[in-house]
């Protein structure tokens, strides 16, 4: 069996998804997903001009070699750019592999180990009261678990993960307006103020059942994050997520010293030797790295299998930003991983998006189950594909009121 040619298509309704299609000479092709938020045009290059010519007559079944050729065979590792184009390789590797057994990709792991997974979706509201009604959407909807983000009084500008104006709860990060990103102002005073004041509010409104999780996107120092976790303990958080930076493991043994909040970090880490010390050392409880810029399926199962040895529980980002065919890789490791966690879970099954990325996988009742149709279970349609074309867009920056720059 033979790789016989391949072809990245950059688009999509409201993002830039990256998707890779690998074909063979047996007819069985396989999808991959390199997007890498707002860079979208780096891996979709890196894979058109550098790797895609040396896959050309390789075996696709042997998805392990072709990881290490690439990985170890180039001087200059890893890194967010090439790990996405890596793992879009390795996804489509595995859909191939999975299509020609016939069998869902999961079983090729060890079958399920659950029904359903569990996911969180985002609530968010621009003051408390939006927040809480913003909650209230999700339970009705049946989720069992949600992220909690709001607006701070008296901040200038929106707090992480709160659209600006009230009412639009979707596309609050990316904007693609202007050639630079626009900036935002952060007080850490003010949110370290109010933050523990929102979470008695909301536990106290819904109860003790629903999971709550919060999200600090880096923006604390590590005496800061650990007053935090101390203050929130009352409230038995499912997770705080990114409480500092995630390139300082040392932060995080200050932050394991003073609270036993359930600490989750990396989102943005792109190898198993990002992960490697926080996991060993057991400073986090749930890891947030993803199929995509995670160098694909071949590595992430590495990360699940040293995190299981450490108690640690998986929990995989799932911002819109990446694509049903990354979302459905981590679904299917999901389905199976010993020690899951959580999956966020951010809807995109617009009419749009289910044109172009067609499968049956469903959300039902807060569960993610996954589909039983061979491979990853998820087609993409080229001539929907067609209807997209690429267009630049920026995160914002944050800046204390002084103008200091801040992480964003
Ligand atoms: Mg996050």
């Amino acid at each position: 069996m033979k790789i016989t040619a391949a072809e990245v298509f950059v688009g999509g309704p409201g993002k830039n998804y990256v998707t890779l299609k690998i074909m063979t000479d047996q007819g069985i092709y396989g999808l991959g997903d390199a997007t890498l938020n707002n860079r979208e045009t780096l891996p979709a290059a890196y894979l058109q001009d550098y790797l895609i010519p040396c896959l050309i007559g390789r075996d696709p079944r042997n998805s392990e070699d072709i990881w290490q050729y690439f990985y170890r065979g180039a001087y200059f590792r890893g890194g967010p750019i090439a790990m996405a184009a890596y793992g879009a390789i390795d996804m489509a590797l595995w859909d191939i592999k999975a299509k020609l057994a016939d069998m869902p990709l999961y079983q090729l792991f060890g079958g399920k180990s659950r029904e359903g997974a569990l996911v969180y979706a985002h609530a968010q509201g621009t003051d408390l009261e939006e927040l809480l009604d913003s909650i209230a959407g999700y339970q009705e909807q049946g989720y069992k678990a949600v992220r909690v983000q709001c607006g701070i009084p008296g901040m200038p500008s929106a707090s992480y993960g709160v659209s600006a104006q009230k009412g639009k709860a979707h596309n609050y990060i990316t904007d693609f307006q202007g050639d630079a990103p626009h900036e935002e102002i952060w007080d850490t005073d003010k949110y370290l103020r109010f933050i523990p004041r929102a979470l008695d509010r909301i536990r106290g409104q819904f109860g003790d059942e629903l999971k709550l999780l919060h999200d600090v996107h880096h923006r604390l120092l590590p005496r800061e994050a650990a007053q935090l976790g101390k203050e929130l303990e009352p409230y038995r958080l499912f997770w705080l997520e990114d409480p500092t930076p995630a390139e300082d493991p040392a932060a995080l043994r200050l932050i394991r010293q003073h609270t036993t909040v359930p600490i989750a970090i990396g989102e943005v880490f792109n190898s198993l030797w990002d992960c490697k010390q926080l996991i060993e050392e057991r400073l986090i409880d749930f890891i947030r790295i993803s199929a995509t810029y995670g160098g694909g399926i071949t590595h992430l199962k590495r990360i699940v299998d040293l995190a299981a040895l450490h108690e640690v529980r998986t929990g995989f980002h799932g911002a819109p930003s990446h694509s049903p065919i990354s979302m459905a890789a981590q679904a299917h490791l999901n389905a199976w991983a010993p020690n899951f966690g959580i999956q966020e879970y951010l809807v995109l099954d617009t009419p749009e998006c289910d044109a172009l990325f067609p499968s049956e996988h469903r959300v039902e009742n807060g569960l993610f189950h996954v589909s039983d149709q061979p491979g990853l279970g998820v087609d993409f349609d080229e001539s929907e594909a067609r209807r997209y074309s690429y267009k630049r867009g920026f995160h914002p920056v944050a800046r204390l009121e002084d103008g200091t720059l801040w992480n964003y």
